[in-house]
């Protein structure tokens, strides 16, 4: 059986980064479920399809083949037989994401494939829902947070290294209105798994929540 790391959070909570270092010194697959939502997110601004208009996002869905594969050990999404990696990084695909994952039919399809993947290896998995619905087997199971606050300091601080201009108080509101989304969606929405381990790296750095996400890992692992 494989051994299976759950990661759920809110946007900005830094399930990305924690997961991708433990992932490495841990020897495990990363999988970020969050790039698959944000493929199909693209896939409809690109056709410009209106994201609010849930009947054509599920329409237009099935016309959207993701896959990801690993190339020298990175996650690569492919969306129609594109390498889209590139383009799904913006804040634009995060919200798009955020508007069309309600949709039974996107998640569908995302779920089937990411439970496939974890049954095939060990692998860490970030996302919303992962704890709760996709693999509510996992032997490890975080829900990691921290204050909008905080949450947009660092998105600010971390756009702001990268010479874009931002504002933090509308970084603020749009994490908030992305929390709001995704905790109160009707399919699958964000919550802590009743077997989580709650993190909250509001007072934490990174270096301290790595070290603890790897010890709670080695302990499963042991079991
Ligand atoms: O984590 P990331 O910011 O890349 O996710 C983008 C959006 O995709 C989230 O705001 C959420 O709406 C959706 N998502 C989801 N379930 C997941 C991962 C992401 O609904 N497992």
């Amino acid at each position: 059986m494989s051994f299976n790391v759950a990661i759920d959070g809110p946007a900005g909570a830094g399930k990305s980064t924690v997961a991708k270092a433990v992932a490495k010194e841990m020897g495990l697959i990363y999988v970020d479920t969050g790039a698959m939502y944000r493929a199909m997110a693209l896939f409809m601004l690109r056709e410009g399809v209106d994201i609010k208009d849930r009947l054509k996002i599920a329409e237009k869905c099935t016309q959207a083949d993701i896959t990801i594969r690993y190339e020298d050990g990175v996650q690569v999404v492919y969306l129609n037989g594109e390498n889209v990696n590139r383009y799904i990084r913006t804040e634009e695909v995060g919200e798009a994401a955020s508007v069309i994952s309600p949709v039974a039919k996107v998640r569908e399809n995302m779920v089937r494939l990411q439970k496939a993947l974890a049954a095939q290896s060990d692998c860490i998995m970030d996302g919303r829902d992962i704890g709760t619905c996709v693999l509510p087997g996992a032997q490890l199971k975080i829900y990691l947070t921290a204050s909008s606050d905080v949450r947009a300091k660092r998105r600010y601080d971390e756009l702001t290294a990268k010479g874009q201009s931002c504002n933090l108080q509308q970084i603020k509101e749009d994490i908030e209105d992305r929390d709001y989304r995704d905790m109160h969606r009707e399919i699958s929405p964000l919550k802590q798994a009743e077997d989580a381990v709650l993190v909250d790296t509001s007072h934490m750095s990174q270096e301290e929540v790595i070290d603890e996400i790897k010890k709670r890992c080695g302990q499963a692992r042991e079991k």
